[in-house]
């Protein structure tokens, strides 16, 4: 694995082409010059903002009517896998009485059926079933303040064999809970789901050409131009400098990133983030402060960077080693940004000052 430490000389130095879009994104697009003939929409979905940038296709198209079709499509999403509204089929899944069937839709189906996989590959790190423990941290939808759990309340919604407290049935599409205490929560996965839906969507409309970010989970079809490629920035994880860590290329791929820095709450003096560690039932405590995880689709990309991320710097580099994993992981080094990342990840690092 490739390692260096960046010292804020390095990170306060000039970056050239690249652009953050809104303080909360850990990646960026490259400028939005140089995309030829592009159109842009963007919008809010899940608490959060997209954006679109595209090549209008051969056949004509209609912008308007794309932007209207994403809009339904998310609402979509978003009426079934939202842990925070009270009428989503998720919150169906999560009120209804322990061991009762609630049928979903096929969608739902896929993407719980994706987290359970999830799961099973992670060891446990990867846990859909936290929904309580997120919301006892004061990161779900139920608790408004943030405060670290007594050890009785924690005690109370940690549950032994957490890997079989959801289950499925395909026909009808169906997923039950078996404990009351159980709730299911599939925000490490939601937004890397929605963002392959859009891209699903622009391919039905024929647009080849994009660059897809929501929330900070992107993915990339195609070109800007003819001559290079959709190029991102892997932002610093904190701090004010919009200095990227490094600059991808994005070739018909997705990069998700998971970071500590987007949710946090302080207490005691100590910082408590929304990434949980099922194993202790707490905010991880090591030192990684950022993942960032390539791969084909943006699914796949969300629940690695949160799956590494949980794992920590020793155990997320084996399993990443092991498992083919393109990341890169930023930790904290005494005030600096050490950053490390995989042989496959740095296949795809661009040389910052390449003109391109
Ligand atoms: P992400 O930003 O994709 O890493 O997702 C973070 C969100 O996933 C948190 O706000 C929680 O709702 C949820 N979450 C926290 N810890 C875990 C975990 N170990 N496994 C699965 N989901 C988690
Ligand atoms: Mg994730």
């Amino acid at each position: 694995m490739k390692e260096r430490v960046l010292t804020r000389r390095d990170l306060f130095a000039g970056a050239g082409c690249c652009a953050a879009l809104a303080p909360f994104f850990t990646l960026a697009a490259c400028g939005p010059e140089g995309v030829e003939d592009a159109f842009e929409l963007r919008g809010r979905t899940m608490g959060t903002t997209y954006r679109l940038r595209a090549r209008p296709p051969a056949r004509s198209l209609d912008p308007l009517a794309l932007h209207a079709e994403i809009g339904r499509l998310l609402r979509r999403v978003e009426a079934r896998l939202s842990f925070w509204r009270r009428d989503s089929e998720l919150a169906r899944i999560n009120t209804a009485a322990p061991g009762r069937w609630v049928e979903v839709s096929e969608e739902t189906l896929r993407v719980v059926a994706a987290a359970q996989a999830q799961q099973r590959l992670s060891g446990g790190a990867f846990d859909p079933a936290l929904g309580a423990l997120v919301d006892l941290w004061g990161f779900g939808p139920s608790r408004a303040e943030h405060a670290v759990p007594t050890p009785e309340s924690l005690e109370q919604v940690r549950e032994p064999g957490a890997a079989l407290a959801i289950e499925t049935r395909t026909q009808p599409p169906a997923v039950r809970r078996r404990q009351r205490g159980t709730r299911v929560d599939l925000s490490a996965i939601a937004q890397g789901h929605a963002v392959d839906e859009v891209a699903a969507l622009l391919a039905a409309y024929g647009v080849e050409d994009y660059l897809l970010d929501l929330g900070g989970e992107l993915r990339a079809g195609g070109r800007p131009a003819a001559d290079r490629p959709w190029r991102v920035a892997v932002e610093r994880p904190r701090g004010t400098a919009r200095v990227p860590l490094c600059v991808v290329r994005l070739d018909d791929a997705a990069i998700g990133t998971s970071g500590v820095y987007l949710k946090w709450f302080e207490q005691g003096g100590r910082r408590y983030s929304h990434i949980l560690d099922p194993r202790s039932g707490r905010p991880i405590e090591h030192g990684l402060l950022s993942v960032s995880v390539l791969a084909e689709d943006a699914l796949t990309a969300d629940a690695a960077a949160t799956t590494l991320l949980v794992l920590g710097p020793e155990e997320g580099a084996c399993f990443a080693r092991e498992h083919g994993l393109a990341a890169l992981f930023a930790a904290e080094d005494g005030g600096d940004v050490r950053v490390s990342w995989t042989p496959s990840f740095d296949a795809r690092v661009l040389p910052q000052e390449d003109p391109r």
